[in-house]
């Protein structure tokens, strides 16, 4: 694995306690990923053998607003998100969708029998979940989503079409966003809980992607679905309760691209003090060393906003537009860091082997998932301004 880079010392005084659940992280994730990560990659295979053992870690856990003991506190659960994504991303999203969506969500939402039903069973690994809020012709805006949950007899029926469902393809639980068809024009939209398999869904894997390839992602198709009126998350009315969970995963992500991009960071420095050309390590050459430098400067301002996200979040004064703006910040920062190491690696920066191209273009479903970054722009810009230029 990689050399660790935190120049400023941006976790160094961390207490022991914090770090525990990140050491446990890497040192899994050393052992038993890294190895075979590229291979992993170039087969688009998802290491499901490794379930137990991240569950085991204490890295299936919701986020729910209620205190939990039992919760890793925010800079502990920060910096075991920065070491997923220093391996792969695909596995810090499989972690975000388990325990930020879909975990969070039975949390914030769930009634007292369906938290009983499938947390324990979730934070096991015994029962993966996902999240199904984006739609074929709905991402940016899911307010405009087009699946639709009817009242019945018995309870509900669901009709519609999620798509880039991630864990769909292993999930034992679909959390799943629809309309209301009472009040579909104001947009009442609700959370279920979908069972799978069950009659009328279908999941689809989604394949032959050329980001984020270690990480199962689906569609799920749902027609003529039956549920009772048990299945409907009792706390869910409304888009707030889904976008609470999407903060959650957001955070992870902010701190998920610092690990990121100091695995890209710590190979391009590597390589160019190895590599000899011109009779001496390119690291050794003015401009290598100012694009370096530059990386440094990302890498730097990306894990001070990580850090302060969680104390924020200790304190209680983390607001929504924060979150964005690390989502935002972060993401980008860990692009340009990425791009930057790929080409200092040279011809060897597009081998998968080195690991670089596999982060870059991870990156790409990440600046894309949980909010683009137009989108954090025009939430911060409405912060900013109290004036809403999304439509
Ligand atoms: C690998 C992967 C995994 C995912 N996992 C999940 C998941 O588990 N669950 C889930 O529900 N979704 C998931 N998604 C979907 C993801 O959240 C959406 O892709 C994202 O919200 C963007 O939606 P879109 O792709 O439809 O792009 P669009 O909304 O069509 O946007 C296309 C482009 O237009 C820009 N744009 C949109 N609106 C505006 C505007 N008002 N002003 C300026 N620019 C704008 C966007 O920034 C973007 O650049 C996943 C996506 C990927 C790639």
């Amino acid at each position: 694995m990689t050399e660790l880079i935190d120049y400023l010392g941006a976790f160094a005084d961390v207490p022991e306690g914090e770090r525990r659940l990140a050491a446990a992280t890497r040192e899994l994730l050393e052992r038993s990923v890294m190895p075979r990560i590229a291979d992993l990659y170039e087969s688009s295979a998802f290491p499901s053998d490794i379930i137990p053992a991240l569950a085991e870690i204490g890295l299936f856990v919701g986020h729910g607003p209620e205190h939990d003991e039992a919760r890793p506190g925010p800079l502990a659960w920060g910096l075991a998100q920065r070491e997923l994504e220093r391996c792969d991303s695909g596995l810090r999203s499989l972690v975000s969708v388990q325990s930020c969506l879909a975990m969070t969500a039975i949390e914030r939402s769930g009634s007292a029998d369906q938290r009983a039903e499938w947390l324990p069973a979730m934070r096991r690994g015994v029962a993966i979940g996902c999240f199904g809020l984006t739609e074929p012709e709905h991402g940016s805006d899911p307010s405009g989503m087009e699946t639709r949950a009817q009242r019945t007899a018995e309870g509900w029926r669901l009709d519609g079409h999620k798509r880039w469902v991630s864990n769909s393809p292993i999930a034992r639980v679909a959390v799943i966003w629809a309309k209301s068809e009472s009040s579909a024009a104001t947009g009442d939209i609700r959370g279920f809980l979908v069972p799978l398999p069950w009659p009328g869904v279908e999941v689809r894997p989604l394949t032959r992607k050329q980001s984020l390839r270690v990480s199962p992602s689906g569609e799920v198709l749902l027609k003529d679905v039956r549920l009772p009126e048990s299945a409907r998350l009792p706390g869910a009315e409304g888009l707030g309760a889904a976008l609470a969970c999407l903060n959650e995963a957001r955070t992870s992500i902010a701190w998920g691209a610092v690990g990121a991009a100091e695995a890209c960071l710590d190979m391009a420095r590597e390589h160019t003090g190895r590599r000899v050309q011109f009779g001496r390590p390119l690291a050794g050459f003015q401009l290598v060393q100012e694009r370096l430098v530059a990386m440094l400067d990302d890498l730097i301002s990306a894990q001070l906003v990580a850090r302060r996200l969680a104390e924020l979040k200790v304190r209680g004064a983390l607001r929504h537009p924060h979150i964005s703006f690390a989502k935002r910040h972060n993401v980008a920062a860990a692009q340009r860091i990425a791009a930057r190491a790929r080409a200092l690696l040279g011809a060897e920066g597009i081998i998968t082997d080195r690991h670089v191209m596999r982060h870059m273009a991870n990156l790409e479903s990440v600046a894309t998932y949980e909010g683009t970054d137009e989108i954090h722009t025009l939430i911060l810009g409405a912060d900013l301004t109290g004036l809403s230029a999304f439509r």
